[in-house]
């Protein structure tokens, strides 16, 4: 008989996923324990869960125990046996389902990537258009820094011969694959086509491709192209800034298709403003290419800005700081978003960056662009919380002392609901406030 796996307890206990989700090694559920909507991260393959609001993390048997017993799985409690048999007892009739993991696929080598991404975006099908023009150039860019930068169209802006309609059509009999309808088909055929008279005839193991039968085939998204690039400066990834609000960052990839890549997809960014090697400049951690490259171009002094793709998706960020770590790099600044200070999930997500950095040997010291804001919300903090909650004194500086204020709202269950003020939120938004002052 098959063994329950946590892909069937998440169902039978009736968890809510976020809604849209793709199937892949993990999935998105709201939070029984603290209501968190979709911070309950549920890994399929190891049979773990992590919620990033509460922190409560653990294995199957430990998940069913808070959610039913109301406390966590420790096997010498009276109640354990009971919970093991309610997990996987033989008397339990819930139907199972069992989840057939496909084999891994695994990235190609950089080199690769690159090759294939920097043909992808010479394609002047993909040439900028005004709206991502405009959108780029309100983030505080110019015309000369935004060359990187592409669209990827909407099928009908491209003139795409009819037979590669009809192949889309006739391998999914009109209906397209999980989302991805038949125009898009026909443009992914059609701009791999383009490759391929370019030369490029490879696309094994490039995130962003999968098999139509078989045909290689372009996943695409209408948005902005946003290439991530490794501190070699090989294109190893391309992020898409869609034009729906409500998506808004993806990376160029759909690993549940044919032959598609399904791990080791997301990569860290790094981006650079000088010459010099990164051991003889700052070097900043950020969170999102664009925002990397807006700082790297805004800022009066010559860094590095390495940024991740998400502050929760970190595992990318491991490899990058070997390699810093050998070109003689100890100090990181943290530069995520000033909401790392009042907001739970980002400061959550800072911390395992914190525990990251030292295990890996660098200092990683907080960048603090806005004093002002920091000490008004530091005010309105300390207004809402009992008299000498929190005692300043103990705490070696501004941010790190607001923080604990924040932390102690929380444990106390009091709302503080802060949102950083928007001129000084990332430390792009700083930039660009500072240089329209002139400064
Ligand atoms: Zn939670």
């Amino acid at each position: 008989m098959a063994q329950t796996t946590i892909y069937d307890l998440v169902r039978r206990l009736g968890l809510t996923p976020r809604p849209g989700q793709q199937e892949g090694e993990s999935g998105n559920y709201k939070c029984p324990l603290c209501g968190g909507k979709y911070k309950l991260n549920v890994n399929y393959e190891k049979n773990t869960y992590r919620c990033v609001r509460c922190g409560a993390a653990g294995g199957m048997l430990d998940l069913f125990a808070r959610i039913v017993f109301g406390h966590e799985y420790d096997r010498n409690d009276p109640d354990a046996k009971d919970i093991r048999d309610a997990v996987f007892g033989e008397d339990n009739a819930q139907p199972r389902q069992s989840r057939p993991v496909p084999p891994a696929i695994t990235p190609a080598a950089d080199d690769v990537l690159n090759k294939v991404y920097r043909a992808l975006l010479s394609l002047p099908e993909l040439n900028l258009t005004e709206a991502h023009k405009k959108a780029l150039i309100a983030r505080g860019l110019t015309e000369a820094q935004i060359g990187c930068y592409r669209s990827m169209p909407v099928p009908e802006a491209v003139d795409i011969p009819r037979i590669y309609y009809d192949l889309a059509n006739d391998c999914t009999k009109g209906e397209g694959m999980r989302g991805f309808k038949c125009p898009r088909i026909a443009l992914g055929l059609y701009l791999t086509e383009l490759l391929k008279e370019r030369g490029i005839t490879n696309f094994q193991g490039v995130p962003g491709w999968f098999k139509l039968e078989d045909r290689w085939c372009l996943y695409n998204i209408d948005g902005i192209m946003i290439p991530t690039r490794s501190l070699d400066g090989n294109v190893v990834s391309i992020q898409v800034r869609t034009d729906n609000a409500k998506l808004r960052y993806m990376t160029l990839s759909r690993k549940e298709f044919p032959s598609a890549v399904s791990t080791g997809i997301s990569r860290a960014h790094v981006t650079r403003n000088t010459t010099k090697a990164p051991n003889e400049c700052k070097v900043l951690l950020t969170e999102g290419p664009l925002k990397a490259n807006v700082i790297s171009a805004l800022i009066h002094e010559p860094v590095y800005v390495i940024a991740i793709q998400g502050v929760n998706n970190t595992k990318c960020l491991l490899p990058l700081l070997k390699e810093l770590r050998e070109k003689g790099v100890e100090v990181i600044y943290n530069a995520l978003d000033m909401d790392r200070i009042t907001n739970r999930n980002v400061r959550e997500g800072s911390k395992a960056i914190r525990r990251m950095m030292a295990n890996e040997g660098f200092k990683f010291p907080c960048l603090v662009w806005d004093r002002d804001a920091c000490a008004n919300i530091a005010k309105s903090f300390k207004a809402k919380l009992p008299e000498g909650r929190v005692n300043p004194q103990e705490y070696q500086d501004l941010w790190t002392y607001t923080t604990a204020l924040a932390a102690e709202l929380e444990e106390q269950e009091i709302s503080h609901n802060t949102s950083w003020p928007s001129r000084s939120k990332g430390l792009d938004d700083w930039l660009k406030t500072q240089r329209s002052k002139g400064r």
